[in-house]
């Protein structure tokens, strides 16, 4: 069986004797499908000193030139797109179409990131004093780790070190064990694209590899994309020993239905919102704010449209929805059906039952649907993460931007009306990182930068675009006169000022 290893300076590293290794399941099947090489301190450590040793040469690289490796890179995973997606979806269950767009997604900040020279132009101020000139100009910050959830196992990693690595850092890896393929292959295609030994580091592992990243001296910043609980404590360490760190969490998003909006077309984009990917994809939509009247017309279009979900192996042709990552996903899941039962909500479409002719073993839920659900019951307040929506009803406008943004969870959210000032107010007032209008799921482009609000970022910035490549550098601000004999001045006691 296959063993996928770590990528440290450049190559694989063959398995250490007796290192421990992980399963990765095929979702569809339910069968392992590769093992997994899962690092501890001696395997981060030598990440992190083959990413410290090519850290100098790599920061003094013009950034051009690091622009053209970027360019060159581009075009690499461009061409290797497909079969980047195959890997995607053999791991992680999601549909091929699915995985193809995720590899797209992630392509575009690489392409953010061939503009490097542009995002690194500094300011400059002439004349400051007689004699006397300013600028201030970013520099990296050295070796950055990234870590990453199962969901995206290319696009979030790609969030990250592209641009991290076009800023003049060097960077650690560590993907998600449960689909850790994608990144391997990744960083093959980078060393393709020319770049240097060391710069790009891939090591596998859980909590053990983590925490060696979080202890690690050399370790200037660290990146991660995953679960509240998680991200929290990731932040809270990270900061305590001294790194700069933003920590992205969980989620909870709200699609809000105004009377006015086209009832077809709510329904259409909140089945693909909740139910794409299974439910997991952290801006999925999981609550539908129904504002009355329109809760029953928008139940009927849902449900029947659930109903007829095309449930199956992301492999299969004309499949829209795959299964779950791994089988304890799936029976935590299926738990919180049983909760919302036992709390009163009305399961309106039940797809417990659902069984994919030939893959009886996989990972496979059908699309469920709770109507009647109240903010005080646990599946409203939890991430679910599968293919559950709940509906919400509200009295009008007001009561649903309340509602919504009092949730712990601030990722995204989106309104479906025709009513132009209330699509205004509704957006002014939520209290969202990342808000649709009419659009279901608002990931921004990665030109601009990504991120949510409350507990689902903690950290000052948000991820890619602008934001990113504040996050990966630091701001140096240089103060200069060239001494001539016009300008020249005695030992002075007080605090320059310009005259
Ligand atoms: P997770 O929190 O279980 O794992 C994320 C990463 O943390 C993995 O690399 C994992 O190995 C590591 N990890 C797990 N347990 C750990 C521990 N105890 N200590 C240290 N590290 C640990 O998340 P997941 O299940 O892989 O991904 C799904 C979650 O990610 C969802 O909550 C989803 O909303 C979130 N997510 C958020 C965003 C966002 O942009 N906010 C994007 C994608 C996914």
């Amino acid at each position: 069986m296959d063993l996928i290893n770590h990528f440290i300076a450049g190559a694989k590293v063959p398995s250490r004797e007796g290192e421990i290794v992980g399963d990765v399941f095929n979702p569809a099947t339910g069968r392992i499908a590769r093992k997994v090489c899962m690092g501890g301190a001696a395997e981060v450590d030598a990440a992190v000193r083959a990413a410290a040793a090519a850290s100098p040469a790599w920061a003094a690289t013009p950034p051009p030139a690091r622009a053209r490796i970027m360019l060159e890179f581009r075009g690499i995973i461009e061409r290797h797109a497909e079969n980047l997606a195959q890997i995607i979806t053999s791991e992680h269950g999601k549909v091929l179409s699915d995985a193809r767009g995720e590899v797209t997604r992630g392509l575009e900040v690489v392409e953010f990131a061939c503009g490097i020279p542009q995002l690194l132009k500094g300011e400059f101020s002439a004349d400051v004093g007689r004699g006397i000139d300013s600028w201030s100009i970013r520099q990296p910050l050295g070796v950055c780790a990234g870590i990453t959830p199962f969901n995206f196992p290319a696009m979030v990693p790609m969030w990250m070190f592209p641009v991290a690595i076009a800023c003049g850092n060097t960077f650690v890896l560590k993907p998600s064990e449960r689909d850790p393929s994608a990144s391997v292959r990744i960083a093959e295609l980078f060393k393709q694209a020319g770049l240097p030994d060391g710069v790009f580091n891939v090591v596998h592992g859980d909590q053990r590899a983590v925490e060696a990243i979080l202890a690690h001296p050399h370790v200037a910043a660290v990146s991660f994309v995953g679960s509240t609980p998680i991200a929290e404590r990731i932040y809270a360490t990270a900061a305590a020993n001294g790194k700069r760190v933003q920590a992205l969490g969980g989620a909870k998003n709200h699609l809000l239905v105004m009377p006015d909006a086209d009832l077809d077309q709510a329904a259409d984009a909140l089945v693909g919102a909740a139910y794409g990917s299974a439910g997991e994809r952290c801006m999925a939509i999981s609550v539908a704010v129904a504002v009355e009247p329109v809760a029953d017309a928008l139940i009927e279009r849902l449900s029947s449209r659930i109903r007829k979900l095309a449930i199956g192996a992301g492999t299969a042709p004309g499949v829209e929805m795959g299964p779950l990552v791994t089988r304890q996903h799936l029976e935590r899941v299926r738990g919180y059906i049983d909760v919302g039962i036992e709390e009163g909500a009305k399961l309106v479409v039940d797809g417990r039952d659902l069984k994919v002719k030939g893959n009886e073993d996989g990972f496979f839920i059908g699309g469920c649907l709770f109507d009647r659900v109240e903010p005080a019951m646990r599946i409203y307040r939890e991430e679910i993460f599968g293919p559950v929506l709940s509906i919400v009803r509200v009295s009008d406008l007001e009561a649903g931007t309340k509602l919504i943004s009092e949730h712990e969870f601030g990722n995204g959210t989106s309104i479906f009306t025709r009513d132009g000032a209330a699509a205004r107010e509704f957006t002014n007032r939520v209290q969202i990182g990342m808000v649709g209008i009419n659009v279901p799921i608002p990931v921004p482009m990665a030109f601009h930068s990504f991120g949510g609000w409350k507990r689902s970022l903690f950290g000052d910035t948000a991820i890619h675009g602008p934001e990113g490549v504040r996050f990966y550098t630091r701001l140096k601000t240089v103060t200069a006169r060239w001494p001539e004999q016009k300008h020249r001045e005695r030992a002075q006691f007080d605090i320059p000022i310009t005259k």
